[in-house]
């Protein structure tokens, strides 16, 4: 792929979404490309970026995932930045619950986690977290390297440097068709056109539609939305540093939230690409499992969203060009890890865009690019 252009009315990348994705990719590219970033929105952190939870774990998700997390933990720990006043992340450990009857889960994610985290009983989990029921808790694996991501710092991190770099984003500018036109793409937006040598997917829940306006096979992406509510916690019962405590099946998780706590029923209802809002019947699931696993009476609800996590097949993301379409990058499917793995995914995404050897301190974390692949087969039979 041949990049730089010489032309000034062309750009080198046209990234498409400013969240998380779109906003750590561009900063990355910029040292190298004359990059223009895209949101539809006027605020990039709109969608799923802005209604995570804040997690950063290195014990969640899939063995890419926890590869890319780990890839990403030397950032998070130092970032050395200028706009990063405050440390990115604040000790929020990990408890992967377990009750006797799901004694099948903890042992196999034991063993895939290996010394990543600690077994222990449920005294112990009850020890760490005291609002858990008096015999609920069986068995628990505890994670404590893990921590809370300071998100909008993070986000703001990657668009100041961006622009710092000579990178420009456009709000409210959705893209609404992208057409061959000699060696470029030419982009329609909503706020103009524009001309570029390569286009970057990193649309989140739309990057399918994006491919469909490239006129490519879409990849078989799957947005599933999750609720969160913050409640109120019971009198002197505030817990701020407790740990995370989620289910081993994922079918609830409860965290301390300035002063409150904020819950999800794990849900993963598939959706189409939307503004997700939370549906009253999950409401009523989160509640439920929450009261059952807790010494707590939800009476109150004082806040709730949901959000897109986007998935395809086989949970990993999808990082790389397009066999079918030329100088077509797609960064998409980061599921319900995004925000953790951004730091190492933008790098090893601008490594590849601009035809550069992925940095082997990535790759010697476990990171396999060809599990990342846009044209791994299990994607479009
Ligand atoms: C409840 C919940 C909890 C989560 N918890 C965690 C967690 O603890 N840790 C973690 O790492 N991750 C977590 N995630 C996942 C994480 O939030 C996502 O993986 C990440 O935000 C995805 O980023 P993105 O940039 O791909 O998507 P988005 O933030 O959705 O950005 C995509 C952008 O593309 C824009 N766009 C779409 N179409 C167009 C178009 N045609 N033209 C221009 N722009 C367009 C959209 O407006 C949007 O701003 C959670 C997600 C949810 C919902």
């Amino acid at each position: 792929v041949k990049i730089n252009t010489t032309d000034p009315n062309v750009f080198d990348f046209v990234v498409i979404g400013a969240g998380i994705a779109g906003a750590s990719a561009a900063a990355e590219l910029a040292k190298d490309a004359k990059v223009l970033l895209l949101e539809a929105e006027s605020q990039p952190g709109y969608h799923t970026t802005g209604r995570s939870a804040a997690i950063f774990t290195c014990s969640y998700g899939p063995k890419p995932i926890r590869a890319l997390s780990r890839a990403s933990e030397a950032f998070f720990r130092n970032p050395d930045s200028e706009h990063i006043e405050h440390p990115l992340l604040n000790i929020r450990q990990v408890i992967f619950a377990a009750r006797a009857d799901q004694h099948q889960t903890f042992n196999t994610m034991q063993q895939e986690l290996g010394e990543a985290v600690t077994a222990i009983d449920g005294e112990r989990a009850r020890e760490l977290v005291p609002l858990l029921r008096q015999g609920y808790v069986s068995h628990a694996l505890h994670d404590q390297n893990a921590s809370d991501i300071d998100v909008a710092t993070l986000h703001q991190h990657f668009l100041k440097s961006f622009r710092a770099l000579g990178g420009q984003t456009m709000t409210k500018s959705g893209v609404t068709g992208l057409n061959r036109d000699g060696a470029n793409w030419q982009v329609e937006t909503h706020d103009g056109k524009f001309k570029t040598r390569a286009i970057v997917n990193a649309a989140g829940a739309w990057c399918d539609e994006i491919a469909q306006l490239a006129g490519t096979q879409p990849i078989g992406l799957v947005p599933k939305r999750r609720s969160a509510l913050i409640v109120p916690a019971p009198e002197n019962l505030v817990g701020n540093d407790w740990p995370l405590v989620v289910d081993v099946d994922e079918q609830f998780y409860l965290k301390p939230e300035a002063g409150k706590f904020l819950i999800s029923p794990a849900d993963e209802t598939p959706s189409s690409p939307c503004d997700a809002q939370p549906e009253d019947i999950d409401v009523a699931i989160c509640v439920d499992r929450i009261e059952k696993a807790f010494d707590l009476q939800v009476t109150r609800i004082e806040q709730k969203w949901a959000g897109l996590r986007s998935f395809v097949s086989d949970k990993c993301p999808v990082v790389g060009y397009d066999e079918k379409a030329t100088n077509l990058f797609w960064l998409a499917g980061q599921g319900g890890y995004g925000i953790q793995t951004a730091p190492a995914l933008a790098k090893v995404a601008a490594a590849l865009a601009l035809g550069n050897e992925v940095p082997q301190k990535i790759l010697d974390h476990g990171v396999s690019i060809d599990t990342l692949s846009p044209n791994r087969p299990e994607l479009r039979p």
